[in-house]
């Protein structure tokens, strides 16, 4: 049942009592290395401080900003001639970073994500298919030693070229599948073009989504038309890569590896810890880590604990289905809006087609909001009356979810630009 059980058994007191141990020898072997010396020495912080997992608020924050003031080796907390990889995060929002990675690092990287895999149970025997970028990006990598280390017949498909993804999902009867959740619905209208039904014509049972934020109406799209359970997998290059949070077989939430993570999630605004339950920034400090220890690292990321044990019996806590990012937030008319709430809109609608993008524009200092939705196949052959019916309904829809009227624009099948890697759904023009 479990991958490494003398982990993923561990009682919540069990695994508060590893966290603590972990947590002060992180405190006391980063005080002597690197960004964390100085700040510490600065703001006179020692492992002694660390008496309970409570403690660690009286520890500093370290922010993207933090990293990239101190790029590229300002974080090792080992000699170089330790280092044996290193990835780039994507900097889809300002200049890049730098992750580095000891050999213990990458060994213990591909057992948590062995981990994750093993949980949704993919087995030696099963074919798993990894239709992400292997380079910079973590996901591809991620994904691709711990689903050897588990002994999985691992195709390195990469990122794009769909006609070769289909044909090697037919030919070596690919089951489980590692997929960003916007290049999952793109293949799925070019599945739909070539007549390929996937519940008829392929084998697929498994699907990880992650990489990007997207609705839980996209994943049942996913699910419906792979015939596929599709898993919500949560990481970011600063912790790794994926692995650090994953859905079990429950669906209910990622638990998140706490022998490895320790996660508190804040108001972004008072950096106070928000009532259980309540929406913040997730914050997380490695606490197995050895090239590139990281202490309460603000991920941005939006999300809550979720309340309550999960059946299948692990302690380690979990997390809701990410909101979004801060930075991914919007204000438009006075209204604050995250991209996600418009596509769990789009998606319940059965004549939105897989893709769409939020344009915002100014003019004569008036905001616009226009929403851009492909339609499907069948719908967009059919007469005006209809189309604009959709077009008041998205609207309406729209209007009642977030309290404001967006000037809704169907268009074709396929015409909305596609990206290789995580989906842009949000470009602001306002200040051009
Ligand atoms: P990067 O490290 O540059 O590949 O990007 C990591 C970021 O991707 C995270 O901080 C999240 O914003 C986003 N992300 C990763 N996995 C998920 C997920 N399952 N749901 C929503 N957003 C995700
Ligand atoms: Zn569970």
């Amino acid at each position: 049942m479990y991958w490494d059980e003398s982990v993923e058994s561990l009682s919540r007191s069990e695994l508060d009592a590893l966290q603590l141990h972990r947590l002060r020898h992180m405190v006391e072997r980063v005080s002597n290395y690197s960004f964390y010396h100085k700040k510490f020495a600065d703001n006179h912080i020692s492992a002694s401080l660390i008496n309970s997992l409570k403690d660690i608020r009286k520890l500093p924050f370290t922010t993207k900003q933090d990293l990239r003031d101190h790029y590229p080796y300002g974080f090792l907390c080992v000699p170089k001639e330790q280092l044996v990889r290193l990835h780039v995060s994507s900097g889809t929002s300002g200049q890049a970073t730098a992750i580095f990675y000891s050999r213990g690092d990458v060994e213990h990287w591909a057992e948590l994500m062995a981990r994750c895999i093993y949980m949704t149970g993919a087995r030696a025997g099963d074919t798993f298919q990894n239709l992400t970028g292997y380079g910079l990006f973590t996901g591809g990598l991620g994904f691709h030693y711990g689903a050897e280390r588990l002994g999985l017949l691992t195709i390195p498909a990469g990122a794009g070229n769909s006609k070769r993804q289909i044909q090697l999902m037919k030919d070596f009867g690919t089951n489980v599948m590692h997929i960003i959740p916007s290049y999952a619905l793109r293949l799925q209208d070019i599945m739909k073009e070539a007549g390929i039904h996937p519940r008829r014509d392929l084998k697929l049972r498994i699907a990880y989504l992650g990489a990007e934020p997207y609705s839980q109406e996209v994943r049942r799209r996913i699910e419906e038309f792979y015939g596929v359970r599709a898993y919500n997998s949560y990481g970011l290059s600063e912790m790794n890569g994926p692995g650090v949070a994953f859905e079990c077989p429950h669906q209910l939430g990622m638990h998140i590896w706490e022998d490895s993570y320790f996660a508190e999630i804040i108001d972004p605004v008072t950096l106070e810890p928000v009532p259980e339950g309540t929406i913040g920034e997730l914050v997380l400090t490695t606490l197995h880590r050895e090239a590139m220890p990281l202490i309460r690292y603000r991920t941005k990321d939006l999300t809550r604990f979720m309340p309550g044990d999960c059946p299948c019996g692990r302690a380690h806590r979990r997390i809701d289905r990410m909101q979004g990012r801060s930075d991914d937030m919007f204000i438009i008319k006075g209204v604050n809006i995250f991209p996600i709430q418009v596509e769990q809109v789009l998606m319940n609608i059965p004549e939105v087609g897989n893709n769409y993008v939020i344009v915002l524009q100014r003019e004569n200092n008036i905001d616009t909001m226009i929403v851009r939705v492909e339609v499907n196949e069948k719908i967009f052959i059919e007469d005006m009356r209809h189309l604009q019916r959709i077009q008041k309904k998205i609207t309406h829809d729209l209007r009642s979810e977030l309290l404001l009227t967006p000037q809704v624009e169907l268009v074709e099948p396929h015409s909305l630009p596609k990206s290789e890697g995580k989906a842009v759904r949000l470009v602001d023009q306002r200040s051009l």
